[in-house]
């Protein structure tokens, strides 16, 4: 028997109405998924024995298979198969702070950077995503599923903090593999469960949409008023190098098209909107492409993050160097815009942003090492 997911609320309210159960076990249920981080309903100890085997007969809690976690001292990145066969990764960061009096690392914060497509094809010259082409569209079950599975990692990895409660993801960014606004139904879907008390409970702040903007669900998306934050894959503010840099869609999506509709929604919502901008060596990072960047953020409710390129071999880019992306910050500072520059995380296990996928590119364009020691392909 195909079973439904946890997340299928109809199915689960037919199943308390046929086992005439009250609706606070519906509430037990969710508090051991998204409090108590459970995965397992055999691990479901509040639930009396013959309701854990019905649920576990009816319900799935993760809706995707586990293939491999590879980790580095900041990140754990997992691999997941779908059901029809398909393998995408999320990336968990972890944020340390060293205590000034003790010079101790202590866990500061964890992010989960999620994917929303297998693939993507939106084609940034910049990203390994793209190379692998559009797979498909996650749906609803196998996005939420990332977070379930990687809070109950987080939980068995670091156990509880001194207030007694156990060590959780804080923030959920959609800037793992594919485009969010050309999945926008399930995406949708997801923001609900993420920041409904009920479910994950996360705060507006606290869960991030990337997009390198699509302007039709856009226009959906402000309709629709979702409670997370905007983060806006700028990259350029020179029409003609976003054309270059985003070449399927910024000639549609002209930047002058695009700040009318974010313009519309910080005017609407009050909310600031997160500019992010890949520093790419003597493609994007000059003086004078700072200065258009200052211009066109100034007066607006915007933050630029300054993200330093991550390399591949895939791909022919460098990146940008700390001395450039710091007059690059200067000068869009000037303009009265707050700047930051993203930390490097997880760039030794691919994990990094544009990195995912890398495995799966890296074995089309680089082939196994070749045990010929004259053979000149330049590929080996
Ligand atoms: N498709 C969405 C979300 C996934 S990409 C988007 O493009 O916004 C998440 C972030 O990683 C984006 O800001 C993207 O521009 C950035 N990114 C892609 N490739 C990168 C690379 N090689 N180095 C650094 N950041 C990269
Ligand atoms: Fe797709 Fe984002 Fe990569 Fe562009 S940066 S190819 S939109 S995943």
């Amino acid at each position: 028997m195909t079973k439904h997911s946890i997340f299928d609320t109809q199915a689960l309210e037919a199943f308390r109405k046929e086992h005439k159960l009250q609706p606070y076990r519906i509430r037990q249920i969710y508090k051991e998924i998204f409090h108590n981080f459970v995965i397992d309903f055999k691990e479901m100890t509040a639930l009396s024995k013959d309701l854990r085997n019905k649920l576990e007969e009816s319900f799935e809690i993760i809706s995707l298979e586990v293939e491999d976690v590879i980790e580095d001292d900041e990140t754990s990145k997992f691999l997941f198969k779908t059901a029809d066969g398909n393998v995408m990764e999320s990336v968990l960061m972890y944020h340390f702070h060293t205590e000034q009096r003790t010079l101790e690392k202590k866990l500061n914060r964890i992010t989960l950077c999620i994917s929303s497509q297998v693939g993507c094809n939106v084609g940034c010259i910049f990203c390994v995503t793209w190379k692998m082409g559009l797979k498909k569209n996650l749906t609803r079950e196998e996005i939420l599923s990332q977070v379930v599975y990687a809070n109950n990692y987080v939980k068995n990895k670091y156990g509880k903090k001194v207030d007694n409660t156990w060590y959780s993801i804080r923030n959920v960014v959609f800037m793992g593999m594919g485009e969010p606004m050309l999945n926008y139904p399930a995406v949708k879907k997801v923001c609900w469960f993420l920041t409904d008390t009920n479910y994950f409970g996360l705060s507006r702040k606290r869960v991030t949409i990337s997009t390198s903007w699509v302007l039709p669900p856009l226009k959906q998306f402000l309709a629709d008023d979702l409670p997370v934050s905007l983060a806006f894959s700028l990259h350029s503010a020179d029409q003609k190098l976003r054309e270059e840099l985003v070449p399927t869609i910024a000639k549609y999506y002209t930047i002058e098209k695009l700040f009318a509709a974010l313009d519309e929604y910080t005017d609407k919502t009050g909310n600031k909107i997160f500019y992010e901008y890949v520093m790419i060596k003597d493609k994007n990072d000059s003086r004078e492409l700072a200065h258009t960047c200052g211009k066109l953020l100034q007066g607006r409710p915007a933050h630029l993050n300054l993200i330093p390129y991550n390399q591949n071999p895939a791909i022919d880019l460098e990146e940008s160097t700390e001395a450039r992306i710091k007059k690059f910050k200067d000068v869009v500072e000037s303009y009265g815009v707050p700047v930051t520059v993203r930390q490097n995380m997880g760039r030794k296990a691919k994990s990094a942003c544009g990195q995912l996928g890398y495995e799966k590119v890296q074995g089309k364009i680089i082939q196994k090492p070749c045990v010929d020691p004259n053979c000149d392909c330049k590929k080996c």
